[in-house]
């Protein structure tokens, strides 16, 4: 694992290519070009969705607080809009490379047809250590990135989120420097906002949530008891952390976690709530007291029920799928799992659910925070969970039908419901000569 890893804020605490050649781009096209056959689809269609529409590409110079000046390099992948504006995170990392935020925001097409929303795909970036910046310094390179973008983004054209290095400070600075510009506030050009500038409550739990609540009916569809469930999570920010305590709310068995440094583990199950979260004390899961401490690796390779990989991108492997021991995977990062090792647990028949349903929580939240903004009504919390979990069990039991009626794997499943409604629009629209 990379020792550089910032954990995030969001659904993606993922570095796609940090471990592996693999780069999420690859990842992203091969999964399409394997998902396209069992669809009936134009092959052109399928061509052109091997292609962003566009790649905005933006040079972003600061003021450090010493006085000199740094120039920074900026993204905006926009992916796909046929089904609605463009939808997708924005991450501040020293990886973050122009086709990383294509690879990522193809997942984000998908992502969102999987869900029904009515948004297309994008996803953005600075290649920046936001842990070598000051807040000050942070606050000005989101404003000079904003007024860059301002062309390319807007409420019905492209609208950020969190994603990995950036959270809803980020986005209220965004939000800010965009109305500035424009002479009025527009609350819904960015989600994932601080409720008092028009975020929505229970956004930040979103993608661990949903992953809680997959990881439940999975459970619950290979008939077992889910107080008899054993849990291993990797990674403790947003989503490993949230998604770990619900299920443990739930009476699952939740016997290891980790962080960047490593984990802790009792077969007696954790009591996760006093485990500190990313948030609550940066990587301060080792600190926490208990029978065993495990490295990430191994935390991978215990002999659990349910493995939920929420840290980075590529950790499962060609060299390490043979050893996993858990009976069901619930992605909870973007990317966790190679295309090589995806070959192997459907060889050694290992339910893999994907990314782009599991953690699809953060941006169905975002949705209804977009909805909340357009209304200018603010929902409840018990509104945003409810809805949520109606979405997101409606979701499932979509993918359900296609694995029971197909021969695929549930990452196939997944992404023949998504590509059939991509491209039953893509159709309907056409192709403007
Ligand atoms: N970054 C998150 C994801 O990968 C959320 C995107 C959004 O809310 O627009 O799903």
């Amino acid at each position: 694992m990379a020792s550089s890893t910032t954990p995030s804020d969001d659904a993606e605490e993922t570095i796609a290519e940090s471990s592996e050649p693999e780069s999420a781009l690859e990842t992203a096209r091969r999964q399409l070009e394997y998902a396209a056959e069992y669809v009936d689809i134009d092959p052109s269609i399928v061509e052109r969705l091997r292609h962003p529409k566009k790649v905005h590409e933006v040079t972003v110079p600061i003021e450090r607080d010493d006085g000199s000046v740094e120039v920074f390099t900026g993204y905006r992948a926009q992916h796909d809009s046929v089904r609605g504006p463009y939808k997708g995170g924005l991450r501040y990392h020293p990886d973050v490379t122009r086709d990383e935020c294509v690879g990522l925001g193809m997942w984000m097409t998908w992502k969102c047809a999987v869900m029904d929303l009515p948004f297309g795909g994008a996803k953005g970036g600075i290649a920046v250590d936001p842990k070598a910046l000051s807040d000050d310094e942070k606050e000005r390179l989101t404003r000079r990135f904003a007024q860059e973008m301002r062309p390319a983004i807007g409420p019905t054209l492209d609208i950020p989120a969190p994603d990995m290095g950036t959270d809803p400070q980020t986005m209220a600075w965004l939000m800010d420097a965009y109305s500035m510009q424009e002479g009025e506030t527009i609350p819904g050009v960015v989600t994932g906002k601080p409720p008092i500038v028009g975020g929505s409550e229970g956004r930040d739990e979103a993608p661990g949530r949903s992953v809680a609540i997959i990881a439940r009916e999975v459970i619950d569809y290979y008939d077992k008891d889910i107080k008899e469930t054993s849990v291993a999570v990797q990674g403790y920010g947003s989503v490993g952390a949230n998604a770990a305590r619900l299920l443990d709310d739930w009476g699952a068995n939740v016997v290891a976690v980790s962080d960047v440094n490593g984990g802790v583990y009792d077969t007696n199950g954790l009591d996760t709530r006093s485990i500190p979260s990313h948030h609550e004390e940066h990587e301060g899961v080792l600190r926490h007291d208990a029978p065993e401490t495990v490295t990430n690796d191994e935390l991978l390779e215990l002999d659990v029920d349910v493995l939920i990989p929420a840290a980075i991108g590529n950790v499962l492997t060609e060299s390490n799928a043979d050893d996993i021991q858990a009976d069901i995977i619930v992605e909870g990062a973007n990317g966790p799992t190679t295309i090589a090792a995806d070959a192997i647990f459907a060889e050694r028949d290992i339910p893999v659910i994907p990314d782009i349903i599991a953690n699809a929580g953060g941006v169905t939240v975002s949705y209804f925070e977009w909805l909340q903004d357009i209304n200018r009504r603010s929902w409840s919390l018990e509104r945003v969970n409810e809805e949520l979990e109606t979405e997101m069990v409606e979701a499932w039991n979509t993918i359900r039908e296609t694995f029971e009626s197909r021969d695929v794997t549930w990452r196939e499943a997944t992404y023949i419901v998504a590509l059939t409604r991509i491209a039953a629009a893509h159709e309907a629209r056409g192709l403007w000569p």
